[in-house]
């Protein structure tokens, strides 16, 4: 008899598709990509050259990258209360794992949102109940909310503030509302683009006010430091053990935890501080311009973090094809997030250098000339049927 899979893989683990992104579809040299929300300015670090005593286990505990966290965020956080992740992503599966069990529990978010609360739910085998943002500012309503949470299988409810891809912090009140209502689950505030946020817009130091907050944060965006796979969950002195005890011992490599403390150290600090204040000014920029092109409609988001979502006037199948248009003919790639709740014909661009933001804004504008004459063109609606078949397979694709 022949060997098969059937019946031996979890048939949670088998609805999964592997992990898609844009870079899958375009790569390569020569193109700008505004599709991920990196830093376009770079790490915050200056030259990396020390030689390292790699023949040995990392630290654990990663206790320095902590100790400067915690330095960084203020209040009256200390090494107890983080826990250290290879990126949020880890964060976002350890909070599933600690709090929900399979094939009984469930989680709640708010769309449009981050795409990994989904996945790590569906590798977990717990449930997604989603109660959508709402209005221009892509607020959670808080009734709604509350009345989900009536669902006693509810464990946690994930807050993605500033919210990708809406840009939008959601309001403190909302958050701090679910907090003291006595319900008894878990809220977890996804911080990953607070850098980028007014002053004093974290939430991170109440944790040690509110046992049933967490708040994660992350390297990868406004440190510029994706590659290194660094990310951090600040919780009470008390939940913060159970994630440390949960992790894989080693799962922060030395090079890691030692470029992270020097981007959290004085310069580090000081590099992100401008490469910060820089994207905004650019984003503030970008903002202004793109209003100005034919064909957007409006922008959303625009004030808290390194990337922005406009609206293109005409809906789906046009935003579909000056994306696609963008990316194959003219070497730009940005993400297209039209399938999302409340998202109807957005790209989502992420804020870059003053050089490709203009190029961004050049090709743009190409792009919707080009797409606006092959749409005119369209007699038999060949292309207005291709556009619809890809509009499904978009829908297949993870929201990172
Ligand atoms: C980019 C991003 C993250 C970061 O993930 P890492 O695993 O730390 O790179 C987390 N949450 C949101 C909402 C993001 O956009």
């Amino acid at each position: 008899m022949t060997f098969t899979l059937d019946g031996l893989v979890r048939p949670n683990i088998l609805k999964l598709l592997p992990y898609r992104c844009a870079r899958d579809d375009y790569n390569g040299d020569g193109y700008i990509f505004l599709d991920a929300n990196e830093n376009a300015y770079g790490p915050s670090l200056g030259d990396y050259l020390d030689r390292q005593s790699l023949n040995r286990y990392p630290d654990p505990q990663q206790v320095a990258v902590k100790e400067l966290v915690c330095k960084l965020r203020g209040g009256t956080l200390a090494v107890e209360n983080v826990f250290c992740g290879v990126g949020s992503d880890e964060a976002i599966d350890c909070v599933m794992r600690v709090f929900c069990r399979p094939g009984q529990d469930k989680i709640l978010v708010t769309p449009p949102t981050y795409g990994m609360y989904g996945v790590s739910a569906t590798i977990n085998d717990v449930g997604v109940v989603k109660v959508p943002l709402e209005g221009d500012r892509f607020q959670p309503n808080l009734h709604k909310v509350m009345d989900a949470l009536k669902d006693t299988s509810i464990k946690i409810v994930f807050f993605c503030s500033p919210g990708n891809p809406t840009g939008e912090l959601v309001d403190r009140d909302i958050i701090i509302s679910v907090l003291e209502s006595g319900w008894h689950g878990m809220v977890c505030v996804d911080e990953a683009y607070i850098d980028f946020s007014p002053q004093g817009s974290s939430l991170s130091t109440l944790v040690t006010k509110y046992p049933n907050l967490i708040v994660m944060q992350t390297l990868s965006k406004a440190f510029g430091l994706a590659a290194i796979r660094l990310g951090v969950a600040f919780a009470s002195k008390e939940v913060a053990t159970i994630m440390n005890s949960l992790k894989a011992p080693y799962n922060i490599s030395t090079p890691t935890s030692d470029l992270a403390a020097r981007a959290l150290g004085d310069e580090g600090l000081s590099t992100m501080r401008e490469n910060v204040r820089k994207l905004n000014a650019n984003r503030e920029a970008l903002v202004r311009a793109l209003l100005e092109v034919d064909g957007i409609g409006g922008v959303i988001g625009g004030t808290s973090a390194n990337f922005i979502m406009a609206k293109v006037e005409k809906g789906n199948k046009v935003a579909l094809a000056v994306y696609e248009q963008m990316a194959k003919e003219q070497g730009i790639v940005v993400r297209f997030r039209g399938n999302e709740h409340g998202c109807e014909g957005c790209l989502r661009v992420t804020v870059g250098t003053e050089e490709e933001n203009s190029a961004l804004l050049e090709r743009l504008t190409r792009a919707f000339e080009v797409v606006g004459s092959l749409v005119k063109e369209d007699g038999a609606g060949k292309l207005q049927k291709e556009l619809e078949r890809e509009l499904e397979v978009e829908k297949d694709k993870v929201l990172e």
